[in-house]
Protein backbone atom coordinates (compact mmCIF):
# COMPACT_ATOMS: atom_id res chain seq x y z
CA UNK A 1 0.00 0.00 0.00
CA UNK A 2 1.40 3.11 -0.80
CA UNK A 3 1.56 5.63 2.16
CA UNK A 4 -0.78 9.01 1.98
CA UNK A 5 1.72 12.13 0.85
CA UNK A 6 1.92 14.58 3.66
CA UNK A 7 0.38 17.58 3.96
CA UNK A 8 2.21 20.53 3.04
CA UNK A 9 0.36 23.13 2.36
CA UNK A 10 1.94 25.81 4.83
CA UNK A 11 5.63 24.84 4.36
CA UNK A 12 7.69 26.71 2.34
CA UNK A 13 11.25 27.19 1.20
CA UNK A 14 13.73 30.48 0.20
CA UNK A 15 14.92 29.18 -3.44
CA UNK A 16 17.06 30.85 -5.83
CA UNK A 17 15.89 28.99 -9.29
CA UNK A 18 14.09 25.49 -9.85
CA UNK A 19 14.94 23.90 -13.17
CA UNK A 20 15.13 21.12 -14.72
CA UNK A 21 14.92 18.13 -16.18
CA UNK A 22 18.59 18.74 -17.19
CA UNK A 23 21.90 16.13 -16.35
CA UNK A 24 23.60 16.05 -13.16
CA UNK A 25 26.67 17.42 -14.53
CA UNK A 26 29.63 16.50 -11.85
CA UNK A 27 30.15 13.56 -9.53
CA UNK A 28 29.09 9.74 -9.46
CA UNK A 29 25.49 10.43 -11.12
CA UNK A 30 27.79 12.61 -14.01
CA UNK A 31 25.76 12.31 -16.84
CA UNK A 32 22.00 11.42 -15.12
CA UNK A 33 18.65 12.76 -16.15
CA UNK A 34 18.21 15.06 -13.05
CA UNK A 35 15.92 18.13 -11.77
CA UNK A 36 17.49 20.86 -9.46
CA UNK A 37 15.98 23.43 -6.52
CA UNK A 38 18.55 25.50 -5.59
CA UNK A 39 18.10 26.91 -2.11
CA UNK A 40 19.27 30.39 -1.16
CA UNK A 41 22.03 31.58 1.19
CA UNK A 42 25.44 30.04 1.98
CA UNK A 43 27.78 30.13 5.00
CA UNK A 44 31.00 30.35 3.24
CA UNK A 45 32.07 33.13 0.46
CA UNK A 46 34.40 31.52 -2.03
CA UNK A 47 36.59 33.01 -4.19
CA UNK A 48 35.32 31.60 -7.34
CA UNK A 49 31.52 30.78 -6.40
CA UNK A 50 29.41 30.18 -9.50
CA UNK A 51 26.48 30.88 -7.95
CA UNK A 52 26.98 34.05 -5.68
CA UNK A 53 23.70 34.96 -6.19
CA UNK A 54 22.49 32.88 -4.08
CA UNK A 55 24.24 34.75 -1.21
CA UNK A 56 26.30 37.56 -2.03
CA UNK A 57 24.80 40.55 -0.97
CA UNK A 58 27.37 42.89 -1.76
CA UNK A 59 26.99 42.12 -5.87
CA UNK A 60 23.35 40.81 -6.17
CA UNK A 61 19.64 41.74 -5.00
CA UNK A 62 18.85 38.84 -2.58
CA UNK A 63 15.34 40.23 -2.78
CA UNK A 64 15.05 39.73 -6.75
CA UNK A 65 17.11 36.61 -6.42
CA UNK A 66 15.47 34.56 -3.67
CA UNK A 67 11.55 33.75 -3.63
CA UNK A 68 9.86 32.70 -0.44
CA UNK A 69 8.38 29.44 -2.44
CA UNK A 70 5.73 26.57 -0.78
CA UNK A 71 7.11 23.10 -0.92
CA UNK A 72 4.38 21.66 -3.34
CA UNK A 73 4.98 24.38 -5.94
CA UNK A 74 8.40 23.25 -5.64
CA UNK A 75 8.14 19.53 -5.39
CA UNK A 76 5.06 19.74 -8.49
CA UNK A 77 7.92 22.04 -10.22
CA UNK A 78 11.10 19.20 -9.89
CA UNK A 79 9.21 16.12 -10.80
CA UNK A 80 7.71 17.68 -14.04
CA UNK A 81 9.22 15.36 -16.47
CA UNK A 82 10.03 12.34 -14.72
CA UNK A 83 13.43 13.03 -13.40
CA UNK A 84 15.30 10.10 -12.05
CA UNK A 85 16.97 12.36 -9.52
CA UNK A 86 16.06 15.56 -7.27
CA UNK A 87 19.08 17.64 -6.85
CA UNK A 88 19.02 19.97 -3.94
CA UNK A 89 21.89 22.45 -4.44
CA UNK A 90 22.44 26.06 -3.12
CA UNK A 91 24.09 27.87 -1.74
CA UNK A 92 24.93 25.72 1.47
CA UNK A 93 21.38 23.88 1.22
CA UNK A 94 21.55 22.22 4.88
CA UNK A 95 21.00 25.73 6.31
CA UNK A 96 17.84 25.17 5.84
CA UNK A 97 17.58 21.82 7.65
CA UNK A 98 15.31 23.34 10.69
CA UNK A 99 12.90 24.45 8.42
CA UNK A 100 9.46 22.76 8.47
CA UNK A 101 9.40 23.12 4.28
CA UNK A 102 12.68 21.05 4.72
CA UNK A 103 11.28 18.16 6.21
CA UNK A 104 7.89 18.56 3.84
CA UNK A 105 10.37 18.38 0.62
CA UNK A 106 11.80 15.58 1.85
CA UNK A 107 8.99 13.15 2.87
CA UNK A 108 7.22 14.16 -0.37
CA UNK A 109 10.58 13.83 -2.59
CA UNK A 110 10.52 10.04 -0.42
CA UNK A 111 6.81 9.51 -0.70
CA UNK A 112 7.36 9.49 -4.89
CA UNK A 113 10.07 7.37 -5.04
CA UNK A 114 12.55 9.85 -6.58
CA UNK A 115 16.40 9.80 -5.62
CA UNK A 116 17.29 12.85 -3.73
CA UNK A 117 20.80 14.18 -3.63
CA UNK A 118 22.30 16.97 -1.39
CA UNK A 119 24.84 18.85 -2.69
CA UNK A 120 26.37 20.38 0.42
CA UNK A 121 30.13 22.54 0.95
CA UNK A 122 30.36 20.21 4.13
CA UNK A 123 30.50 22.04 7.22
CA UNK A 124 27.12 21.29 8.49
CA UNK A 125 26.06 17.69 9.70
CA UNK A 126 22.79 16.18 8.59
CA UNK A 127 20.07 15.54 11.12
CA UNK A 128 19.28 12.08 11.61
CA UNK A 129 15.86 12.38 9.98
CA UNK A 130 18.15 14.48 6.82
CA UNK A 131 20.07 11.57 6.71
CA UNK A 132 17.47 8.99 6.76
CA UNK A 133 15.80 10.69 3.64
CA UNK A 134 18.38 11.58 1.34
CA UNK A 135 19.82 9.20 -1.44
CA UNK A 136 23.36 10.58 -1.69
CA UNK A 137 25.34 13.45 -0.23
CA UNK A 138 27.77 15.03 -2.43
CA UNK A 139 29.96 16.98 -0.47
CA UNK A 140 32.81 19.26 -2.00
CA UNK A 141 34.91 20.68 1.17
CA UNK A 142 36.63 23.79 0.31
CA UNK A 143 40.24 23.93 -0.11
CA UNK A 144 43.05 26.82 0.24
CA UNK A 145 42.56 28.27 -2.99
CA UNK A 146 38.61 29.20 -2.08
CA UNK A 147 39.91 31.73 0.17
CA UNK A 148 37.92 31.08 3.04
CA UNK A 149 39.33 30.73 6.52
CA UNK A 150 40.43 26.96 7.27
CA UNK A 151 38.34 27.20 10.71
CA UNK A 152 35.16 28.00 8.39
CA UNK A 153 36.12 25.87 5.51
CA UNK A 154 36.93 22.54 7.06
CA UNK A 155 34.69 21.34 9.73
CA UNK A 156 36.00 17.63 11.25
CA UNK A 157 32.44 17.22 13.51
CA UNK A 158 30.65 17.86 9.73
CA UNK A 159 32.78 15.82 7.92
CA UNK A 160 32.66 12.79 10.19
CA UNK A 161 29.22 12.78 9.95
CA UNK A 162 28.75 13.31 6.43
CA UNK A 163 31.23 10.15 6.09
CA UNK A 164 29.90 7.88 8.78
CA UNK A 165 26.07 8.20 6.49
CA UNK A 166 27.74 6.08 4.44
CA UNK A 167 26.00 7.47 1.62
CA UNK A 168 28.50 10.49 1.25
CA UNK A 169 30.74 11.07 -2.16
CA UNK A 170 33.30 13.71 -1.96
CA UNK A 171 33.98 16.26 -4.55
CA UNK A 172 37.36 18.11 -4.45
CA UNK A 173 37.21 21.72 -6.71
CA UNK A 174 40.60 21.62 -7.55
CA UNK A 175 43.30 23.81 -9.80
CA UNK A 176 46.37 21.84 -9.90
CA UNK A 177 48.02 18.55 -8.69
CA UNK A 178 48.71 20.48 -5.65
CA UNK A 179 45.55 20.83 -4.09
CA UNK A 180 45.05 17.37 -5.21
CA UNK A 181 47.76 16.72 -2.23
CA UNK A 182 45.51 18.94 -0.11
CA UNK A 183 42.26 16.84 -0.86
CA UNK A 184 44.09 13.95 -0.20
CA UNK A 185 45.88 15.04 3.46
CA UNK A 186 42.02 15.67 4.30
CA UNK A 187 40.75 12.44 3.29
CA UNK A 188 43.37 10.51 5.23
CA UNK A 189 42.69 12.96 8.36
CA UNK A 190 38.76 11.47 8.41
CA UNK A 191 39.17 8.22 7.21
CA UNK A 192 37.75 8.79 3.65
CA UNK A 193 38.28 6.03 1.31
CA UNK A 194 39.92 7.30 -2.07
CA UNK A 195 36.97 5.52 -4.11
CA UNK A 196 34.85 7.89 -2.40
CA UNK A 197 36.34 10.78 -3.21
CA UNK A 198 35.94 12.59 -6.88
CA UNK A 199 38.60 15.47 -8.19
CA UNK A 200 36.72 17.87 -10.36
CA UNK A 201 38.37 20.86 -12.63
CA UNK A 202 37.61 24.22 -11.38
CA UNK A 203 36.06 26.24 -14.13
CA UNK A 204 33.05 27.67 -16.27
CA UNK A 205 33.72 27.48 -19.75
CA UNK A 206 35.08 24.19 -21.85
CA UNK A 207 38.58 26.07 -22.76
CA UNK A 208 39.46 26.39 -18.45
CA UNK A 209 38.05 22.62 -18.07
CA UNK A 210 39.56 20.83 -20.68
CA UNK A 211 42.80 22.61 -19.45
CA UNK A 212 43.04 21.93 -15.91
CA UNK A 213 41.81 17.89 -16.34
CA UNK A 214 44.48 17.35 -18.51
CA UNK A 215 47.12 18.80 -15.72
CA UNK A 216 44.81 17.07 -12.43
CA UNK A 217 43.70 13.52 -14.45
CA UNK A 218 47.15 11.59 -13.72
CA UNK A 219 47.52 12.69 -10.39
CA UNK A 220 44.03 11.72 -9.45
CA UNK A 221 44.31 8.90 -10.58
CA UNK A 222 47.78 7.63 -8.91
CA UNK A 223 45.96 8.87 -5.89
CA UNK A 224 43.29 6.88 -6.03
CA UNK A 225 40.55 8.94 -6.93
CA UNK A 226 37.93 9.44 -9.37
CA UNK A 227 37.47 11.96 -12.23
CA UNK A 228 34.94 14.14 -13.03
CA UNK A 229 34.33 17.16 -15.10
CA UNK A 230 31.40 19.62 -15.11
CA UNK A 231 29.17 18.51 -18.41
CA UNK A 232 26.70 20.77 -17.91
CA UNK A 233 29.18 23.05 -18.79
CA UNK A 234 30.48 21.34 -21.56
CA UNK A 235 26.63 21.35 -23.39
CA UNK A 236 25.66 24.79 -22.24
CA UNK A 237 28.66 26.92 -21.10
CA UNK A 238 27.47 29.29 -18.32
CA UNK A 239 23.79 29.99 -18.79
CA UNK A 240 22.20 29.93 -15.60
CA UNK A 241 19.41 27.25 -14.64
CA UNK A 242 21.14 24.13 -16.74
S1 LIG B 1 30.13 26.84 -0.64
FE1 LIG B 1 29.34 26.69 -2.74
S2 LIG B 1 27.64 28.19 -2.83
FE2 LIG B 1 28.85 28.63 -0.97
S3 LIG B 1 30.28 30.25 -1.64
FE3 LIG B 1 31.34 28.26 -1.86
S4 LIG B 1 30.97 27.61 -4.00
FE4 LIG B 1 29.50 29.25 -3.51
Amino acid sequence: MTAPAPDTTADTLVVAEVFGPTVQGEGPSMGRRASFLRLGGCNLACSWCDTPFTWDATRFDLRAELTRTPVPELVARVLEGSPGIVVITGGEPLLHQQQPGWAALLATLNVAGVEVEVETNGTLAPTPATAAAVTRFNVSPKLTHSNDPTDKRIRPDALTALHHTGRAAFKFVCRTPADIQEAAAHTAAYGIPPHEVWVMPEGTTTGELDERLRLLADPAIRAGFNLTTRLHVHAWGDERAR
